[in-house]
């Protein structure tokens, strides 16, 4: 096979998964936490980073640290070079037209923060709505809250089925000529459901309202092309992956990132300052005031390309088959539900037992050397909605095996009886 041979066979997901070579990759996993091999299950949370991206961190800090953009030296201008280089990572990475699309930003949460306050703040009025779903993290609720405080428009929120879906008759009748802006979560981190985000955005652009996309959870597990979906914004975090964290990316489209004010005020973002007026840099650097983070893109781009080499289609047949060898293996322990079980979900795997509390199986399973996450997960609608008080979730990430998730139920159902 050639290596562009063996590269599509790893993007179609027909190639083996070299799951040791992958592990080896994850310095962090070699460890033991509490005398036991650790067992990471909580990359919904934050994902672990290969050594690609560690030593990309290093040799900038170790060899090119300097300011990005201003200077005239040799260290400043290596240290652009590396920066802007991991931008075109990214716009390749999302199939972007365009690299004044991608603005860099600390993460997801920032990136919708922006769109509400730069886009959404001067243009909606009274009245206005935007339109976002039940499983939405806090992330795509709040921001949209303080907007219609500041604005008088309206938050309508488009309700799920148990099975944790989106009711699509219910967006269909909930999306109106009033909706301004649709925001959708494209995996739920707390259910793991994948929304069917194209037909979303086409129904939206239908009655005139953009879309923005929350993909803190889908780009380490689907290949995203934004000009496929044709999503007017789309956002993530690095940390989620495989990347650093204090790094994100707001993809929007060109026409639209030129029609907004800026968000923020400060270096970089300006072409020209008086004390009279005051005009403003081209894009995106119109949208990144202040001394970026420098590593953190940097960083990003090395993950990027180190998922890209892995291939996103053996990443994800991987993970879905540990997904499902888990989700069977759950549903075998007595009292468990799982909260969560659409068609099509990816990675999650959320669940209560009946008589105990979720909190109390991460802490044993902690115990255990398995880490999970238990809680509300950022999204308490969801488990307004479910009647629980929180999840125990585990999530699966490219270097999970079939083993690892054995000692996670086995320390389930260790749990369970030392509970009930
Ligand atoms: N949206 C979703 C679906 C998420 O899972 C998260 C992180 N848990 C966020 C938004 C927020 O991401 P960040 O904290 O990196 O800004």
């Amino acid at each position: 096979m050639t290596l562009a041979e063996s590269s599509a066979a790893r993007a179609a997901g027909t190639q083996d998964f070299d799951i040791d070579r992958v592990r080896a990759d994850f310095p962090i996993l070699q460890q033991e936490i509490h005398g036991r091999r650790l067992v990471y299950l909580d990359n919904a949370a934050t994902t672990q980073k290969p050594v690609s991206v560690i030593e990309a961190l290093e040799r900038y800090y170790y060899l090119d640290n300097a300011n990005v953009h201003r200077g005239v030296h040799e260290l400043s201008e290596r240290a652009t070079r590396a920066f802007e280089a991991a931008r075109a990572n990214v716009r390749d990475f999302l199939n972007a037209r365009n690299a004044a699309e991608i603005v860099f930003v600390r993460g997801t949460t920032e990136a919708i923060n922006l769109v509400a306050q730069s886009y959404g703040r001067w243009r909606f009025k009274q009245g206005d709505e935007i339109l976002i779903t039940a499983m939405e993290h806090h992330s795509n609720i709040v921001p949209w809250q303080l907007l219609c405080e500041q604005t008088g428009a309206v938050l309508k929120v488009a309700p799920i089925n148990e099975h944790g879906e989106l009711i699509m008759d219910e967006f269909d009748r909930l999306l109106t000529e009033r909706t301004q802006l649709v925001g959708i979560v494209h995996v739920s981190n707390a259910l793991g459901t994948i929304n069917p985000v194209k037909t979303l955005i086409r129904k939206a652009h239908a009655v005139g309202a953009v879309v923005l996309v929350d993909g803190a959870q889908a780009v380490a597990h689907i290949q995203v092309d934004v000009r496929d979906l044709n999503c007017d914004f789309y956002a993530f975090s690095g940390h989620k992956i495989y990347g650093p964290t204090g790094i994100g990316v707001l993809y929007a489209k060109q026409s639209i990132l030129e029609a907004m004010p800026p968000y923020q005020g400060g270096g970089e973002m300006i072409e020209h300052v008086t004390f009279e007026k005051t005009t403003y840099n081209k894009l995106p650097y119109k949208f990144e005031a202040g001394t970026p983070n420098i590593a953190g893109a940097i960083g990003l781009g090395a993950a990027i390309d180190y998922v890209t080499s892995m291939g996103l289609g053996a990443v994800s047949a991987h993970e879905r088959s540990v997904l499902q060898y888990a989700s069977q293996r759950a549903q075998q322990i007595e009292g468990l539900r799982l909260v969560g079980t659409a068609d099509l979900k990816c990675s999650i795997l959320s669940f209560v037992v009946s008589g105990t509390h979720p909190a109390d199986f991460g802490t044993i399973l902690d115990q255990l050397g398995v880490a999970i996450r238990t809680g509300h997960h950022c999204a308490m609608p969801v488990m307004q909605y479910f009647d629980v008080p929180g999840t125990a979730r585990a999530s699966i990430g490219m270097y999970n095996t079939r083993e690892e998730v054995d000692v996670f139920i086995d320390g389930v159902a260790r749990a369970r009886q030392m509970l009930v």
